[in-house]
Order: C-alpha cells, then structure tokens, then sequence
C-alpha cells in the first residue's frame, strides 16, 4: 500500500469496481478500499448475484418451469433445505469474487481491507480489521459505498425469525410459513421465489398499490398469478407491530388483523451506508436517508474531486446503472469526460416468479403526457416455443405512438422478460417504429415472436 494514490475508491461493488479499472485503464494508481470480507459490494454478497442465484436453484429444484405440463405438485426434488440452496450461493459467489479479483489483479487495481473515513477533502483514515489505521491521500475520491437494509428500531430483528434481505441468505432451515412486509422489488422477489418453493407466503405492503414504475396492466397480471397460486396479499393496511414470540412470529395491522407466522422478511427500503464516512469533515450532506446528490452527468458531489456513484446516489439503484456510473464518474475526474449523453431509457428487470421487465413510458406515463397512442398485447402462450415449454402465463405489452409510430414502451411479464427486454430497448433508444417488428423476421419458435404478435396486434388497430 502506498501513501498517495491518483484514486481512491470506497467500495467495491459494481461502481467501485467498474470506476477503479476504468481509472487504471487510463493508467492511474488506484486503490479500492472495502470493509467487506471480499471484494464485490452488496450486489456480489447480500443483494443481485445471491438472489438470482437463489432463484435460478429454486426453480431448477422444484422443477417450477415444467409444472405448466407436468401440474402444480410436480417437483424435481421431493425435500428441498435451506442447504441446497446455499451450496450453490457459494460456488457462484466464490466464482464471482475470483474473477473479480483477477480483473482488479490484471489491471493493477490494489485492494485493501478496510473502513475509510474523510479527514479532510484530500485525507482518508482507513481502519482494518484488527484496528490498525493509517493515512491515506488521494488526487479524487469515488463513494461507492451502496446502502444497507433500513432496520426500524420498532422492529425486533433477530436474524433468526425476524430477519433482514441480508439475512435472509443465512437461514437455516425453510420456513414453513413467511411473510414479507414491504411489496416494493426485493420484497416481492423474494415473496415469490418462496412462494415457488411451496412455502406459504403473505405480502403485506401499506399502500393499496405495488411496483408503481411499471405499468399497471403488467402488476395486475402479476398479481393474478401471484394470487391464483395462494400468495396472500394484505395491501392498503398499514403494520402497527412486529412481534416474536415462541414458535411464531405476529404482525398486526392498524385495522386489527394479525397475521402469524414462522418467519418475517422485512424489506422497507434501504438507507445509504454513509454514517462511517465521517462526511462532515469534508462538507458534504446526506438526505434523510443517507444519500448524497451528485451531478449526474459527471458524478461529482458538491465537493469538487470527490464523485459518488451506485446506490448511495439514490435511483435507479441498480447493478446495471452502478457499473455505467462508475465509468463515467471515473472517466470524468481524469479528463476524459463521455462524449455521447447516456441512452435515453435503460431497461429495469425484477427478478420475481415470474420475471418483469420494462423499458420505455409505461401507459400511465404516455396518457399523463397527453402522446395519442395505441397498445399491442401478446400472451406468451401465444407463441411456438410458449407452447413447448408448457408456458400458460406471460405477457408482452407494446406501445405505440400514433403520431410518428415510434415503439414508446415494451413491458414484459414472464419467462424470459428480462432478456426479451433488450430487443425493445434497442428499437426504442434507436428511435425505431412499430414497423420494425412487423416487416422482420423473427427466430421460430422463440419467446421473441411475442414482439411480432404484440406489434400486429397494435398494427392493425392503428390502421383500420
Ligand atoms: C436483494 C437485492 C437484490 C437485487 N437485485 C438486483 C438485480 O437483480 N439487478 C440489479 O441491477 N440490481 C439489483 N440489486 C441492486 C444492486 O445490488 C445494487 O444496485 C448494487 O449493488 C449497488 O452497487 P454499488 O456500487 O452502489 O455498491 P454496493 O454493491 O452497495 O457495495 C458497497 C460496498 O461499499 C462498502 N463500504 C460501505 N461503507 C464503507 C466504508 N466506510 N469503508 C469501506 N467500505 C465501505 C461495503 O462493504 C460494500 O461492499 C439488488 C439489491 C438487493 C439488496
């Protein structure tokens, strides 16, 4: 470790990593500093990789994909522990975090394991473990120290019963019954990916609607699938209290319902991790929820040379948009800032049983901006390779303009959502039109062909 760095970066996760190589890509010296075990962030430990992971082990073991032929108790294995799905977490993290490590190794990024904190605008303290400390400068400094799981003080959280998304990873045994109180994205994936394990799951969220960015007739089919395989959902009622007691857990309502239960996953939400950063000592605020504001076209806090990027900016908070951040937030604090503006509309993938997928203005969104336009509709089932797969759910919703015929918005429930998204999101941001899907050819059979089905069906609307 040296004492002066051109760059240093707090955090390791996607924004930490992407900005420290691209940093060293321009030759820089550059050290990442994490208080993490190993490198890799949220997104490698407690959030994106292990819950996709955990789903893809709960579908291929419970054989979820095949029940569309093979019926509802159809289940490739009869017993399925919270062993079997931790064996595979850790082969795919543990693969996760080497090929981290390579990239940090090949391009002469150093690590370190340890806490920073601001001293001044220039100097950093770090602390390891054993709690030696040294001091450290830097040229620029990059925050990308994400967030945490917002734990209400109100709620007994005992890592056993009443647990966490952090938490929820280390369980030792199923639940025979979980409910989740927060229907925002994490609560609801992970809702489902239990529900899939045929563990009895109740989604409790206050509000009397649920996943309001995407479009409402994609949550209101999801929410028929959900509830048409015994999901119970509790909405519009606010929790009063979370209680332990012996073998069960108690959620009561304001309205007077109680709801028992094996286990509780609290997901309200996740506040920055910025309270160990000493911010103070460089003048830098936070909001109510530990969040720093940046520009976001290069990244840059109030504080000149000092950039934050990821989840401890607020929205998106997405892997995907943290590694895109971090290029740019480090491109920009050496001199080369990006020449092209970010892309109009990224695409947002919920990770549920099923999959959701959206990219572009949502229905609501094109009917509160007063655009003229025309809807095209696809059920999964409708295709070749639906039909194969035993698909009996999923739909594409496509809309179109009817002004200029410009695809606005592609929303998707079901298998694949989230990689059929990609084509929308190309012919959207390349400012195509509905005619794009009508005149090509698509692969048959495929999931893709939904496009062409969804864009005839709003073809031939829009030209009668
Ligand atoms: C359950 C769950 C599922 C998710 N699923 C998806 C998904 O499917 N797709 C998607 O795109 N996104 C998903 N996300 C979001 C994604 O994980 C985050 O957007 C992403 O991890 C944010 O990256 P980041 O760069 O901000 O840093 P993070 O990944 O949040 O990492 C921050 C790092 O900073 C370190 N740190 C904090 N403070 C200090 C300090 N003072 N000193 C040293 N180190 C410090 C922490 O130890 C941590 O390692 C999910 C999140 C969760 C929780």
């Amino acid at each position: 470790m040296q004492a002066h760095y051109d760059f240093i970066v707090i955090g390791s996760g996607p924004a930490g990593r992407r900005a420290a190589v691209q940093a060293a890509k321009l030759g820089k010296s550059v050290l990442v500093v994490d208080k993490g075990r190993r490198v890799g962030g949220v997104s490698v430990h407690t959030g994106t990789i292990p819950s996709k992971t955990l789903r893809e082990t709960v579908l291929n073991l419970s054989g979820w994909r095949e029940r569309g032929f093979y019926g509802r108790s159809y289940r490739v294995k009869k017993d399925i522990a919270a062993r079997d799905l931790r064996d595979r977490l850790l082969i795919t993290l543990n693969h996760e975090v080497e090929v981290l490590e390579q990239q940090f190794a090949r391009n002469r990024v150093e690590s370190l394991r340890a806490t920073a904190r601001f001293l001044d605008p220039q100097r950093i303290e770090v602390e390891m473990e054993a709690g030696e400390r040294h001091e450290l400068t830097a040229g620029k400094y990059l925050l990308a120290v994400g967030t945490r799981p917002y734990r209400p003080t109100n709620v007994p959280f005992d890592g056993k019963r009443i647990i966490d998304s952090d938490e929820i990873l280390e369980i030792a045994t199923l639940p025979r019954s979980l409910a989740v109180v927060g229907a925002g994205v994490i609560g609801v994936e992970y809702a489902t990916i239990f529900s899939a394990l045929d563990v009895p799951v109740t989604l409790i969220e206050p509000r009397t609607t649920m996943l309001d960015f995407v479009d409402r007739e994609i949550v209101d089919d999801f929410i028929y699938d959900l509830r048409d395989r015994g999901v119970a959902l509790r909405m519009g009622v606010p929790v009063q209290t979370i209680e332990r007691a012996d073998d069960h857990c108690l959620v009561r309502m304001v309205n007077g319902r109680a709801i028992s239960t094996e286990m509780i996953l609290y997901t309200a939400g996740r506040v920055g991790a910025t309270d160990t950063l000493n911010l103070e000592a460089i003048g830098l605020d936070t909001d109510a929820r530990g969040r720093v504001t940046v520009d976001r076209a290069s990244f840059e806090t109030s504080v000149p040379g000092i950039y934050a990027a990821g989840d401890v900016i607020g929205f998106p908070s997405l892997a995907s948009t943290a590694l895109e951040q971090g290029r740019i937030a480090a491109l920009h604090a050496f001199g080369h800032p990006t020449a092209t503006p970010d892309a109009e509309h990224f695409p947002y993938g919920i990770y549920a049983v099923p999959e959701i997928s959206t990219v572009g203005l949502s229905e609501q969104d094109v009917i509160k901006q007063g655009i003229a336009y025309e809807c095209g509709v696809a059920r999964l089932r409708e295709t070749s390779r639906g039909h194969i797969m035993g698909l009996t759910s999923g739909m594409m919703k496509m809309i179109v303009s009817l002004e200029d015929r410009r695809v606005l918005g592609v929303h998707i429930v079901g298998e694949g959502a989230t990689e059929l998204i990609h084509i929308g999101q190309a012919v959207i941001n390349l400012k195509g039109t509905v005619d794009y899907f009508v005149q090509n050819t698509f692969n048959y059979p495929t999931l893709a062909e939904a496009y062409k089905i969804a864009a005839l069906d709003a073809w031939n609307r829009m030209t009668r």
